[in-house]
């Protein structure tokens, strides 16, 4: 954990801090995410010319797989800047996605509207999985009231929970994904401990900290997630983005001249759940401003100059009006009142690893992979 005696310091090429507490710097100032940046992506990032053929490979297996089927993918759309653009690209390059929309109940109002125009434009089929509400309000509950950084799990796991079970449940066997290493690349691994998969944890925090049982809210297991979907069914996760130049300022641009999509002004402002959390709740609570990474990746990825990062840094998070309306709708929601929220904002923090977890298993698959690995002498394909 972090040391309380360790002075605040900031890295010299991206902004990345001493919020993060196991961050550390070379004799130049320089931190370790920058240090490791180009190693690390190297094996998943082709922004260059050399991402062509790779996209065209899997483009090619991807409508081979799909062949005689209606639809030869399952995109994962939100409404935000990177669904919206990989969507719009991969119908450049003929593929035939089904588009699914999990529906979490805190979609804003220019998110729903953008998911319309996207799929009007590309002409695509969509799916809406709506989550019930009193599922998601009694895990997102339980979630504030046991005090854990990731608030965003009780989303993040439905959201990619679904997807898998719907392209399991229609065989199809490919995934899209927006997630890009352009404008993620940069993380604070301790701002968001374990994975958000991790139905283990999910259910250990849901069952001390929760008031009811969950009708229909479902989740994905540590055997599905890991074995049989990836290696019995198959299943694979392609991001499309990793293999194409992706500046945002610059899809931002395309995306509201080609189809009239509209900007959120905030990342992650498709959920007001999420805009809360993160720029009220995290940063009071925890210190972590997610906008570091954000636009540490930005720099890392050559979209963004430090300076211009600096600048966005130091206007504020929010508005106080803004915040207003929006803690007013959160609570109203949520069938709470604002000292009730102060109260979680204010009230003891825990983490992943005071609750039970899917660690121990995923050190014993990794095990009996490595076993497999040695007796078959080549690497075994897993889930990424
Ligand atoms: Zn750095």
């Amino acid at each position: 954990m972090a040391d309380p005696a360790m002075k605040h310091q900031v890295c010299i090429q991206c902004v990345m801090d001493t919020s993060d507490p196991v961050i550390d710097f070379d004799s130049q100032g320089v931190c370790n995410h920058c240090r490791s940046f180009t190693s690390r992506v190297s094996q998943t990032w082709f922004p260059g010319p050399e991402g062509r053929p790779r996209l065209d490979r899997i483009v090619e297996t991807i409508s081979a797989a799909g062949k005689g089927k209606d639809y030869d993918c399952v995109l994962g759309l939100s409404g935000g800047i990177d669904s919206s653009y990989m969507a719009i690209k991969i119908k450049e390059l003929g593929l035939r996605p089904l588009v699914v929309h999990v529906d979490a109940g805190w979609n804003s109002e220019v998110a729903v509207a953008n998911i319309e125009r996207v799929v009007r434009h590309c002409g695509y089929d969509l799916h809406t999985h709506v989550v019930d509400w009193e599922d998601m309000r009694e895990l997102q509950l339980a979630y504030l009231r046991s005090g854990i950084s990731n608030q965003d799990v009780p989303q993040d796991h439905i959201f990619f929970a679904s997807l898998y079970h719907f392209a399991i449940s229609h065989d199809i066997r490919f995934i899209l994904s927006g997630g890009n290493i352009a404008s993620e690349g940069i993380m604070a691994e301790t701002w968001h401990e374990g994975s958000a998969m991790d139905s283990i944890n999910l259910k250990a925090i849901h069952r001390k900290f929760g008031q009811r049982p969950l009708r229909s809210y479902r989740t994905i297991s540590f055997w599905q997630y890991y074995v049989l979907y990836p290696l019995v069914r198959k299943m694979r996760t392609v991001r499309p983005l990793n293999y194409m130049p992706y500046d945002k300022a610059k899809a931002a641009a395309e995306l509201r001249e080609v189809i009239g999509w509209r900007d959120y002004g905030r990342k992650h402002g498709e959920s007001l759940f999420t805009k809360v959390f993160q720029n009220d709740y995290l940063v009071r609570k925890y210190g972590y401003d997610k906008r570091k990474p954000h636009l540490s990746s930005l720099i890392a990825s050559g979209q963004l100059s430090r300076a211009e990062a600096l600048e966005q840094l130091s206007r504020p998070l929010y508005e106080p009006e803004e915040l207003e309306i929006d803690l007013d709708y959160f609570c109203k929601k949520l069938r709470i009142t604002r000292a009730d929220y102060e109260g979680f904002v204010t009230g003891p923090k825990s983490s992943y690893y005071d609750f039970p977890n899917w660690e121990g298993h995923y050190r014993a698959l990794k095990r009996i992979q490595r076993a497999v690995e040695r007796i078959r002498g080549r690497p075994v394909n897993v889930y990424s």
